[in-house]
């Protein structure tokens, strides 16, 4: 599956906001039984409105929504990438994940330590930022000389892998962050970045934590970080940990009851998650019927074939075609017959780029 890791400094609530995930993952089980959780990972449903909507036309008996993981990732201080604090294993899991949800403290409160001393989210960004690329700076330096060898050796691997490895040193020794080479990267470099797995290469999703009474429209710490992610094409999620803390605990309409009291239109946890899934450039497809709606995912640019594949490996193997109904469709029709009898469900072969939001039913050999 995939998987977002939560980072950051000490104490900016990296911990209250994973144990709100996993508490709400843990109401979630007893509906959803393959929800497993570990003590640093949890596994959340991806909230996503069209599902009860197809299930209604449907009259499906369930609605089975997709997943994604955060691990929560502790252990960051300064010098990380020097080994100190828990810095190695730091590094490591956060070659684990698909992206990052770096969580920023923009809460003041005097009894709750700054590792640093004063509250500067964009300075601490910058903290976090420069021990990851450090790290990467240092692995790569250190691969690097080896596969210009090759290279120079017409090492036909070493010859492809080089070029990409150059561009993301020279960005490292500027003082950047390898992601911003992934803006209109060519698909065979962006298949090589990957390879390399650098930390830095990761996409970023600032996760602002604000105090309470901030919730609802932010502060003058979570509009700086907003600035900054704006500059580098990455985005910005306001929450407040606390408050997000509390819902977690409360039942559905003692909930929306607090959350109103707050002036907020849905939980925060759930802008987060749906962040999380577009950072990772996922998208959703539908399969509909009268024992189920479930929603599935795919990286954007999954063909037919493959798409069929995340359900199961024999209907990849077995693909003969999709029936393809646009989730627009689907609901403006009252479902697959009335979509049949306008014309818009439509037979997608091998070649079909499943888009968000298809409803789709897959015909295939066994
Ligand atoms: P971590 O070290 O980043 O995992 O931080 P924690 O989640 O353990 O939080 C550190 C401390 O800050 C705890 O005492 C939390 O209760 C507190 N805290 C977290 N979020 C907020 C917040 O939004 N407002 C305030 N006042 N305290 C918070």
């Amino acid at each position: 599956g995939f998987k977002c890791g939560i980072v950051g400094l000490p104490n900016v609530g990296k911990s209250t906001l994973f144990n709100a995930l996993t508490k709400t993952a843990a109401a979630q089980a007893a509906n959803y039984p393959f929800c497993t959780i570990e003590p640093n990972t949890g596994e959340v449903a991806v909230p996503d409105s069209r599902m009860r909507a197809i299930a209604g036309i449907a009259g499906s008996k369930e609605v089975i929504p997709t997943r994604i993981s955060f691990v929560d990732i502790a252990g960051l201080v300064r010098g990380a990438s020097k080994g100190e604090g828990l810095g190695n294993q730091f590094l490591a899991n956060i070659r684990e994940v698909d992206a990052i949800v770096h969580v920023l403290r923009c809460f003041e409160d005097d009894d709750i330590t700054h590792v640093e001393n004063r509250i500067d989210p964009v300075a601490d960004a910058n903290t976090v930022e420069t021990e990851l690329m450090l790290s990467d700076l240092e692995s790569l330096e250190r691969r690097i000389v080896n596969t210009r060898k090759k290279a120079t050796g017409k090492d036909k691997e070493s010859i492809t892998l080089l070029p990409v490895m150059e561009k993301a040193l020279i960005l490292l020794q500027d003082g950047k962050p390898v992601r911003l080479m992934l803006d209109g990267i060519a698909a065979e470099d962006l298949r090589i970045l990957r390879s390399l797995n650098l930390l830095t290469s990761k996409p970023v999703l600032y996760v602002c934590n604000v105090a309470e009474e901030d919730a609802a429209e932010g502060n003058a710490h979570s509009a700086a970080v907003k600035a900054m992610a704006d500059e580098q094409g990455a985005s910005t999620v306001v929450i407040s940990a606390a408050i997000e803390a509390e819902i977690a605990q409360l039942d559905d309409e003692e909930a929306a009851e607090y959350m109103e009291t707050m002036g907020l239109e849905e939980p925060g946890l759930d802008r987060l998650i749906r962040a999380g899934y577009e950072l990772l450039d996922l998208i959703t497809y539908f399969t509909a019927g009268p024992k189920e709606t479930r929603a599935w995912t795919i990286a954007r640019g999954t063909k037919a074939p493959g798409a069929a594949g995340v359900i199961h490996t024999d209907f990849e193997r077995g693909f003969i075609r999709a029936q393809t109904i646009a989730y627009p469709d689907y609901v403006a029709l009252k479902g697959e017959q009335g979509a049949k009898e306008a014309g818009k469900a439509r037979d997608e072969g091998k070649e079909y780029v499943v888009q968000d939001g298809d409803v789709l039913l897959f015909r295939f050999n066994t």
